[in-house]
């Protein structure tokens, strides 16, 4: 690209694009950055200038980009057909990737429902949740149990089972009443406690909420072993399958939000895996495509779809669909994505790299404004903080964490802050050698954003 093209690309930019999550004075007060190419763990822009991507595009990116395997997989699906509607049609791709989830997630799930977003994949969650029980003849159960910290989204529907002030607190107004629990945020504990001395008491405060509200809710929704967006807060063990237990007890569906966690994020298939809990509904999106192409999906178990079974007239057909619902080019990649998966040995090929991590991430402790570091898999949080001894954070005002991501892009990595938690989540199929140099990257942009 030369001068003048940059020039009118810059000038456009400006002109005409809104940018997600942006606030676009700043936007347009910096230098944008623009990415045309990507090979492997790396991003390049539209100067040839190559950034490792550390956040994986945000959250997506599996096996690497441009890998050949699903490039083909694609490009194939592509010359036989781009899409065709999943009202009332199948495509071969769609069955093939259903029954493939179904094997793979834990027991009971055994339907799938493709959508193409993860916002939308909650949204069905709740919608088939509600319905349920509407079939069921329970008309009352009209509200969501919810973690204080979630995100599952920014519909409608999925930002009214949020929690994070900042992004949903304003379309209050807008947004159906739901129950929140306290997070299971360790560092932060919102009842004043520390684990384990606290016997996981705000697990026991979510079965209180449950007993409390069991004959309105619905459901609970839970982002499992990790709330991403909140951030990248972990969940002491055994929390996961206490909130399962509870449920079943009082009789409440249990929603589990993979959008983030799923296919090989913390260093299982699945985040429910490593406490053996399987959930009622469980929605996928992110990783599914190993970050090519927007897909999605809800599964639900055969007692939740048999519940929907009935004449026409019975209307207890799931009104509910998108244009591009289950799109073959985004199934394709799917399906070669979980090859992949297979022939690189991708989980196990992740255990000395998880090694690795822990034992560099020890080291960023030593660093005074390192509050908390949470990591489980390849999903990892530094929460930055003014005063180390007491915890208190920076004033917002200071920008901290996007401070220390934007040395780190002088630096030639690509990471996003989640307010002054610094998130390090690269791609699965990241080498021990390109983690070396990207924690190196880390390393250095968090001690001289100090400075
Ligand atoms: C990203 C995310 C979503 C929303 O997915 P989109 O594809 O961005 O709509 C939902 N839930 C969780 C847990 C997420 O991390």
């Amino acid at each position: 690209m030369n001068e003048g093209e940059y020039a009118a690309l810059l000038a456009d930019d400006a002109a005409h694009v809104w940018y997600p999550f942006t606030q676009m004075r700043d936007y347009l007060a910096g230098e944008p950055l623009f990415i045309e190419r990507a090979q492997g763990v790396r991003l390049y822009d539209v100067k040839g200038r190559g950034y490792y991507d550390g956040v994986s595009s945000l959250w997506l990116n599996v096996h690497g980009h441009g890998h050949p395997h699903i490039d083909r997989a694609v490009k194939e699906q592509l010359d036989r057909m781009a899409h065709s509607t999943m009202l009332g049609l199948g495509h071969p791709g769609a069955v093939r990737l259903a029954k493939k989830l179904v094997d793979l997630t834990p027991a009971g799930l055994n339907k799938v429902f493709y959508s193409d977003n993860g916002s939308t994949a909650v949204e069905i969650a709740l919608k088939m949740a509600f319905q349920y029980w509407r079939h069921r003849g329970e008309t009352g159960r009209t509200s969501f149990l919810t973690l204080g910290g979630a995100y599952h989204g920014d519909t409608i529907g999925s930002v009214s089972v949020g929690g994070i002030d900042l992004f949903h607190r304003l379309f209050r107004p807008l947004l159906f009443p739901t129950v929140t629990a306290p997070p299971p945020y360790c560092y932060r504990c919102r009842l004043g406690l520390t684990h384990p001395a606290c016997g996981l008491a705000c697990a026991e405060a979510f079965g209180e909420l449950l007993l409390r509200h069991r004959t309105e809710l619905a459901a609970a929704v839970v982002e499992p072993l990790i709330q991403g967006a909140g951030g990248m807060i972990t969940a002491p063990p055994g929390y996961l399958a206490r909130i399962r237990e509870l449920c079943t007890e009082y009789g409440v569906l249990l929603i589990t939000d993979e959008v983030a966690t799923g296919f090989g994020r913390t260093g299982r298939m699945f985040a429910c895996e490593h406490e053996g809990v399987s959930p009622d509904l469980m929605t996928l999106s992110k990783g599914i495509s190993a970050g090519y192409l927007p897909l999605a999906a809800t599964l639900a178990t055969d007692e939740i779809y048999a519940a929907f079974l009935g004449l026409p007239a019975e209307n207890k057909t799931f009104f509910h669909g998108h244009s591009y619902t289950g799109n073959p080019l985004a199934v394709a990649a799917a399906l070669a994505s979980l090859e992949v998966f297979e022939q690189e040995d991708t989980l196990a090929g992740m255990q000395p790299k998880m090694a690795y991590l822990s034992e560099r991430l020890a080291r960023f402790t030593a660093l005074p404004q390192v509050g908390d570091i949470r990591r489980r898999g390849f999903m990892t949080g530094i929460e930055l903080v003014a005063d180390k001894e007491t915890g208190t954070a920076f004033p917002a005002s200071a920008r901290y964490g996007a401070r220390v991501c934007r040395t780190a892009r002088q630096k030639g990595m690509i990471i996003r802050p989640l307010d002054d938690v610094v998130v390090f989540m690269p791609p699965l199929a990241t080498s021990l050698a390109d983690l070396a140099v990207m924690l190196d990257i880390l390393e250095e942009s968090v001690r001289e954003a100090a400075g």
